[in-house]
């Protein structure tokens, strides 16, 4: 592959409401780090990294908009939906009303995105609700008497609003996918970008997203050689193999 800056760019939206841990999801994805106070989304915010997909030995661009999750910047936001291939719809697990607004944000979502985007729903934060076993295992090392361990896991569990098992279900019931991350430890994030990047290109080999039928995105595929074949850009971004910021 060497001359090939990618192969696909893919749209994706970060959705989801507010303080749910999306910016940071983002910023983990593109720079490796986490911010305990980071300024709050003004509008939408971009961000782009390069993964590879071994299997298919393709390299795939991820074009990131992350949508502030307030009520007035809702309009906004809903204008980047149009286009998309990707969304993450993100919840924060110690929040059960996060994860309740999830159905509106998916609504808003169907209702403005093209029919064939894949989506995956993420439970954020899942750092604060780790569950006794490994609370146990990662502070063996130090331990000085299991009552400490005790009442720190059952804070832990305490955290927790949402269930993987209805988390589950109710991804099941709307045809998502679904992950459990962390930004702040890192645990899943790349994975959540992956496993949906995965689904659109198996969607763009059973030509589900093609130029007649999906109307924000557009495939060009150039003639020859060993430019990148199937270069997948959507809604107006024109992907350009010279380039390669990521
Ligand atoms: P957004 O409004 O959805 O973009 O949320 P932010 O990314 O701004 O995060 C809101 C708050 O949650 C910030 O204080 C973050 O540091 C914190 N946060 C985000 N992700 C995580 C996580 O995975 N674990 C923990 N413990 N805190 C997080
Ligand atoms: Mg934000």
């Amino acid at each position: 592959m060497a001359g090939i800056s990618w192969h696909y760019v893919f749209k994706f939206i970060i959705t989801g409401d507010a303080a749910v841990g999306k910016s940071s999801l983002l910023i983990r994805l593109t720079d490796q780090r986490f911010l305990a106070n980071p300024d709050p989304t003004l509008g939408v915010e971009f961000g782009s990294k390069l993964i590879t997909i071994p299997e298919e030995n393709k390299i795939i661009k991820l074009q990131c908009w992350d949508t502030a999750g307030t009520e007035s910047f809702r309009s906004i936001t809903r204008s980047y939906y149009r286009g998309a291939a990707g969304c993450l719809l993100v919840y924060d697990v110690t929040s059960r009303k996060s994860f309740l607004n999830a159905r509106t944000w998916l609504a808003d979502v169907r209702q403005h995105a093209d029919p064939h985007l894949t989506c995956i729903l993420v439970g954020n934060k899942v750092d604060l609700c780790q569950d006794e076993s490994e609370l146990e295992s990662n502070s063996n090392a130090e331990r000085t008497s299991s009552t400490r361990v005790h009442n720190q896991s059952n804070a832990a569990k305490h955290k927790r609003q949402v269930s993987v098992e209805e988390a589950e279900l109710f991804a099941k019931e709307e045809g998502l996918l679904f992950v459990e991350s962390s930004a702040k430890s890192g645990l899943n994030v790349e994975r959540a970008f992956e496993q949906a990047a995965r689904d659109i290109l198996d969607k763009i080999h059973r030509g589900t997203f093609d130029d007649d039928q999906s109307p924000g995105v557009k495939l060009s595929k150039p003639a020859t050689g060993n430019t990148p074949n199937n270069t997948l850009s959507l809604d107006g971004v024109r992907s350009r193999p010279s380039c390669c910021s990521s």
